[in-house]
């Protein structure tokens, strides 16, 4: 019988030999490297495992990846480090991993080019005018590739998202609409979630609550993006209940689903960073 968990893992194969191939290309033709750097402050061991895989994703594609650790208490030191990054052409992208503990008191200060996790509002406006040059959050741009990658055809499909965070649900939402999506957002307040994801023909969700999606609520047939990262006795789980395999025609693991591709998000929108700042095309990126 085919299995109707589908993981990341080709996808993020397909993904990661075109990066390699793309920095060879730049290096080449301009002598340049795509650079990636992320700001870091405390020590949350979520933070520092996805920083690590951040960095060594980086690495394996042949690009410069530095972290830069931040003094928890000074939001002055993240203004002067971040000024001097977007001063510097030999970085291409950098970014604040969060959740970050310094209270910024001006907000994130990168320049929209080098805004590679869709941080600032610039660039989040940029993205909801379908700029050319704008970056797509990470997660939500990961999903895009998964859903393209699963066979879904965003126009004319039903969706339903659990979770309307400013990184994860709105974006998402935004992408699918402006791709012909038809879309309903759920969150916290909803009254009736089965309901209201019942007529959805994928159901993605972002929420951080194990069993939060199981037989009980879902549909026959539905295709289940699972974005939550929950931790019970020790273990990786997502949202979505192991039961719900039952009924979904397809649904992705946790972990090695949407986790391994928001990270090559981030590898792909800085490659694409660096070649838009040396006057190069953007690149496309295939997910077959
Ligand atoms: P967040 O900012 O905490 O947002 C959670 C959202 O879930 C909120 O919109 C909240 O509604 C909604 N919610 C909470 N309880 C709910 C319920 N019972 N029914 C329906 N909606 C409910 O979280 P986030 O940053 O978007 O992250 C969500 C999850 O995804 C977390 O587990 C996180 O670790 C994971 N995540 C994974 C990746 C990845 O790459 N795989 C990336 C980012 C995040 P309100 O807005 O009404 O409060």
């Amino acid at each position: 019988m085919i299995s109707k968990v589908i993981a990341s893992k080709t996808l993020v194969e397909i993904l990661k030999e075109q990066a390699k191939q793309k920095v060879k290309e730049i290096n080449e033709k301009l002598g340049v490297r795509p650079a990636l750097t992320i700001l870091m402050a405390g020590n949350n061991p979520a933070s520092v495992s996805y920083v690590t895989k951040k960095i060594e994703l980086a690495k394996e594609c042949g690009m410069k990846s530095e972290i830069i650790y931040l003094n928890e208490n000074s939001s002055q030191e993240y203004d002067k480090i971040t000024t001097e990054l977007n001063n510097n052409k030999d970085i291409n992208g950098f970014m604040l991993q969060l959740p970050c503990p310094i209270e910024l008191e001006n907000g994130f200060n990168i320049n929209s080019e080098k805004d590679v996790d869709c941080l600032t509002e610039v660039t989040y406006q940029k993205m909801l005018t379908e700029k050319q040059d704008a970056f797509s959050p990470c997660t939500p741009l990961g999903i895009l590739r998964y859903l393209e990658f699963l066979g879904v055809e965003i126009s004319g499909t039903n969706f339903a998202i659990i979770g309307k965070s400013r990184l994860v649900g709105k974006p998402l939402f935004e992408l699918l609409l402006n791709s012909g999506g038809t879309v309903t957002l759920c969150h916290s307040r909803t009254k009736d979630l089965a309901k209201s994801i019942s007529t959805a023909d994928v159901v993605i969700s972002a929420v951080g609550k194990p069993n939060l999606l199981n037989q009980d609520n879902i549909q026959e047939g539905q295709i289940l993006i699972d974005v939550g990262i929950n931790k019970v006795e020790g273990k990786l789980c997502g949202d979505i209940a192991k039961d719900a395999v039952e009924k979904a025609k397809i649904i992705t693991p946790v972990p090695g689903g949407v986790g391994p591709l928001t990270v090559m998000s981030l590898i792909t929108n800085t490659i694409d960073a660096c070649y838009m700042q040396n006057g190069l095309a953007r690149p496309t990126w295939k997910v077959q």
